[in-house]
């Protein structure tokens, strides 16, 4: 039999102990062993402390941002092994893309926006420069570094690939080695993806390690610097929230937990309208993909009371056409459960939510008439997908359709009245990951995402406009948060770059403009400007430094210049025109300069007119007029370098330049950055 490996410590280890059998979810033949019997879980955790951590913290943003897309592409070459063992977690080809193309999407877009979004550098600038001095000499600035530690993951069964790559990719990115546990029941499909991570040699060494089995005693050595990221059930999840060591260090630890999740039927939707279909699609595709078991998937459906019967007979009429059985043979839409632990669990949650509702559609239990395609499926752990409705008090909170989980393929129908009625419902679920409303009335979107959203991690409006291209309720993304209040676990994961900043700590500096320019290597407002002669644009992307700068020459700005730039863009706004206008206004005193006219007159000043390095100006950050500008007034332009970010795989870098134009005064009147691509030599 087949024993499942861990990978620690630089080498593979296989546990001579017996330990527990895994099971194919479509025929029930055994897969693999698994244990970790013999694992010393101190050792691995300072492992990657020791030897992950510090070659991570090496590279820059950009550079570990570029190790996740070459990791991403070696994957994708290879996804056809995953999708093969995937069959045996009972999952069909739609449900397998979701786990491996969809987890392997997200180490690509956490590259991309790594790239994008962060600088090419190791220390991570949190919002601008705060003001904490009258002369400007002591400042601050909060800057994120990644934390010390490691990041352990403790993953659901649910989605071998997706759970591991979507933790994986903003903890790497902030630089922090990775231990992954996957649970055990589809810890054969996460070994061979991680076989192959490790095959690719992409990553430092240190920076993963795999545990096929128990986590022994791992979670007795965390401390300040390490990360818990758990996914899993709440009362797992709870548990090990509680360990004396994660308490007494305040280990990060985050729980993305279970959730009831809801989906609203809008009051103004009829049957017949194209949001009542887009409504019955969505619940029954949510009750099917991956046979119920998503995180994500929609548990109670909110539909309005005199609705309930048009919904459930057009659901039944839906769900009659799922063809269940093994994801190989042709036609089939729904595979199995992972396994029979959990189709047993799902039937004994049936039947807590049975008792205060009605069977819509559906069989479960023995004696269920489910019919299975395909050959030698007796020992696979299928189930029909069940719809219930509740016919209880509408409004109690302690009713199992508000409390239980059945992770499977299975929804309730819940009836409501207006829409405070069925916002007190979502409410009832206690925090959920994700909430959808289907509704052609913007007013009633409103109502419903305002009044629920305090209870969800994300919250889906769908209507004809986006049906078209709308990911779904049950899709998160690597892009937007992922996580709930409350039951859901109260964490966030993802959400782009946020998610970086969970395994990265954020610090306040303080001190003089110098210093804190040289710790961040950003020039901050106040700090010292290397004016040497040479103009800046004359500079190659390696030879310029940041703080290099231009103090331009002088411009009076005279009244034929306003009118000149009236003319030319067409802008006559009566504040640049007309006097008395202008005076009646409770800004100004005359007739002001067009602020455009300000920041283009700004770069006659500043620019070296040339072919040189300087390839294009890309845009401008942050522009803010702070004084009117009226004729006679005399402004100068002082251009700094204020942060380089080097393109690894381009010909050029960019580059950010403070931009501040006095006037004769030294009052400040505009303040913006200037973006530009510079070439290297
Ligand atoms: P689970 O039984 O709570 O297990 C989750 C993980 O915890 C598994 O890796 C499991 O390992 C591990 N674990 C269990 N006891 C442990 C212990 N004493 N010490 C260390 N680790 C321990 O949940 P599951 O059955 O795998 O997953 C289904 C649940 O996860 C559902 O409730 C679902 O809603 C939730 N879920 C949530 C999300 C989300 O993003 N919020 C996503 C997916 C699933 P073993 O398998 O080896 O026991």
């Amino acid at each position: 039999m087949k024993k499942l490996q861990s990978y620690v410590q630089g080498e593979w280890f296989e546990s001579s102990a017996s330990g527990v059998l895994l099971r194919n979810a479509v025929n029930g033949d055994a897969v693999a062993e698994i244990s970790s019997d013999g694992l010393d879980f101190a050792d691995i955790r300072n492992y990657a402390r020791d030897a992950g951590g510090p070659a991570l913290r090496k590279f820059t943003f950009h550079q570990r941002a570029l190790k996740l897309k070459e990791l991403a592409k070696y994957l994708m070459e290879r996804k056809e092994l995953f999708y093969e063992l995937s069959k045996a977690t009972g999952a069909t080809r739609t449900d397998s893309w979701i786990d491996i193309e969809g987890g392997i999407s997200t180490l690509f877009i956490y590259s991309g926006k790594g790239r994008r979004e962060m600088p090419n550098s190791n220390v991570y600038l949190d919002g601008p420069q705060e003001i904490i001095s009258r002369d400007g000499t002591f400042t601050a600035q909060h800057i994120y570094t990644p934390i010390q530690g490691v990041a352990i993951q403790i993953n659901a069964f649910n989605f071998p690939c997706w759970g591991m790559l979507e933790k994986l990719a903003p903890q790497l990115l902030a630089g922090v080695p990775v231990i992954v546990k996957p649970a055990s029941q589809t810890a054969f499909l996460t070994e061979l993806m991680v076989k192959h991570i490790i095959e690719s040699g992409i990553l430092p060494e240190g920076s993963l390690q795999l545990v096929c089995g128990s986590t022994g005693d791992l979670l007795k050595h965390v401390d300040c610097q390490d990360a818990v990221s758990f996914t899993g059930s709440a009362s797992t999840g709870l548990m090990l929230k509680q360990q004396p060591a994660i308490i007494q260090n305040a280990t990060r630890f985050f729980m993305e937990a279970d959730s009831l999740n809801c989906s609203i039927l809008g009051s103004d939707v009829q049957p017949g309208s194209v949001e009542f279909d887009l409504y019955v699609k969505e619940v029954a595709r949510e009750m099917t993909a991956k046979a119920g078991q998503k995180c994500t998937a929609i548990r109670r459906a909110i539909v309005p009371a005199n609705l309930m019967e048009a919904v459930g007979d057009a659901l039944k009429a839906r769900l009659a056409k799922i063809a269940v059985g093994d994801p190989d043979v042709e036609g089939v839409r729904m595979g199995a459960l992972a396994g029979l632990d959990q189709r047993r669990d799902v039937e004994e949650r049936l039947e807590l939510l049975s008792q205060q509702c009605e069977k819509v559609f559906g069989d479960f239990g023995t004696g269920s008439s489910l019919s299975v395609m395909g050959e030698n499926t007796e020992n696979g752990a299928f189930i029909s997908p069940v719809l219930l409705a509740y016919n209880g008090a509408a409004n109690d909170p302690d009713s199992a359709i508000h409390n239980v989980e059945a992770f499977g393929p299975v929804s309730t129908l819940i009836p409501y009245e207006n829409d405070d009625d069925a916002i007190a419902i979502a409410a009832m679920g206690k925090g959920s990951l994700v909430g959808s409303v289907i509704t052609a009335d913007p007013n009633v979107a409103r109502n419903i995402v305002l009044g629920c959203a305090a209870y969800h991690g994300r919250m889906v409006v769908i209507n004809e406009a986006c049906a078209k291209e709308s990911t779904g309720h049950g899709s998160p993304l690597a892009h937007l948060v992922h996580g709930g209040p409350g039951r859901a676990g109260g964490c966030e994961e993802m959400g782009g770059i946020r998610g970086v900043k969970h395994y990265m700590q954020r610090t306040a500096v303080q001190g003089s403009p110098d210093m804190l320019s040289a710790i961040t290597n950003t020039w901050i407002t106040g700090a010292k400007r290397n004016v040497d002669g040479i103009h800046p644009f004359k500079k190659t992307f390696e030879i310029l430094s940041v703080g290099d700068a231009l103090i331009t020459e002088k411009r009076v700005i005279t009244i034929e210049d306003i009118e000149a730039f009236a003319e030319l863009s067409g802008d006559t706004f009566y504040a640049h025109m007309d006097k008395a206008a202008a005076q009646r206004n409770p800004f100004f005193e005359d007739r002001v300069a067009h602020g455009y006219f300000l920041v283009s007159m700004a770069a006659g000043l500043f620019v070296w007119p040339d072919e040189g390095p300087v390839l294009a100006n890309y845009g401008l950050d942050n522009l803010r007029f702070s004084a009117p500008v009226y004729a006679g007034d005399e402004l100068q332009v002082q251009f700094t370098c204020k942060q380089k970010v080097n393109r690894d795989t381009e010909e050029y870098g960019e580059v950010r330049w403070d931009t501040t134009i006095i006037n004769q005064d030294s009052e400040v009147v505009a303040n913006y950055d200037v973006l530009t691509l510079v070439a290297k030599a």
